[in-house]
């Protein structure tokens, strides 16, 4: 049997963390992750003006796909809080606004909350994986995570919301599980099990 030749995805992302994720998952399918800069991508910061994950993401792979002229993978994530209308959303990253910082957002959403009850705080993170193949076929893969707003922070583990982020069944904020506790559930775990599992019918389809 012949080596297979490692199929090059560039990540629109600079975010080595998350490259190393999504390449330990993706290697199973031969894919070889590269981050954009590394891949000769020189442009600005990609604008993300969209008003939905998957509109950001798309934005996102097609600025390397035009780009670079090679087959790309972009992510788009946030949390969604039902009782704001589905805020901060998109704007997760810059909730209480520039320069971003996850305690200011955190105190932003605990204020925006400080009335609403136990049974109304529910949210989810949500992850829009795009990946942009060479011959313009496109997969999209949402996955979520349900859970609900805590009172205050809680935990040190993880980033940005996981102090507030509750998983009911755990009784545990994202920020009190271990990493790998985290990644076996998160809402980027569960688009890229999505994404793997649409990569895998395509392969059968092409014999890839
Ligand atoms: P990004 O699209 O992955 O850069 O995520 C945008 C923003 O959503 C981050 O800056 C965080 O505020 C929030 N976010 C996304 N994923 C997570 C997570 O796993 N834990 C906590 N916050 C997250």
């Amino acid at each position: 049997m012949g080596i297979k030749k490692m199929k090059k995805i560039v990540l629109a992302s600079d975010n080595a963390h998350k490259c190393e994720e999504i390449q330990a998952i993706l290697s199973a399918f031969d894919f070889e992750i590269v981050p954009m800069r590394e891949a000769g991508f020189k442009g600005e910061d990609i604008v993300e003006d969209g008003v939905t994950f998957e509109e950001n993401a798309m934005i996102k792979a097609k600025t390397i796909f035009e780009t670079l002229g090679v087959a790309a993978l972009a992510d788009d994530s946030g949390l969604e809080v039902d009782a704001l209308g589905g805020a901060p959303g998109v704007y997760s990253a810059r909730y209480a606004g520039e320069p971003k910082s996850d305690q200011k957002n955190n105190e932003k959403l605990l204020e925006a909350l400080k009335d609403v009850p136990d049974h109304a705080r529910t949210a989810r993170f949500v992850t829009v994986l795009t990946l942009l193949y060479e011959d313009g076929r496109s997969l999209v893969a949402r996955g979520e995570v349900e859970g609900v707003i805590a009172h205050t922070p809680m935990g040190s583990n993880g980033f940005g919301y996981d102090p507030l982020f509750v998983v009911p069944t755990l009784g545990k904020s994202f920020a009190q599980l271990s990493s790998s506790e985290k990644n076996s559930m998160s809402h980027r775990a569960n688009a890229l099990k999505i994404l793997c599992e649409m990569i895998g019918k395509i392969d059968e389809n092409t014999g890839n």
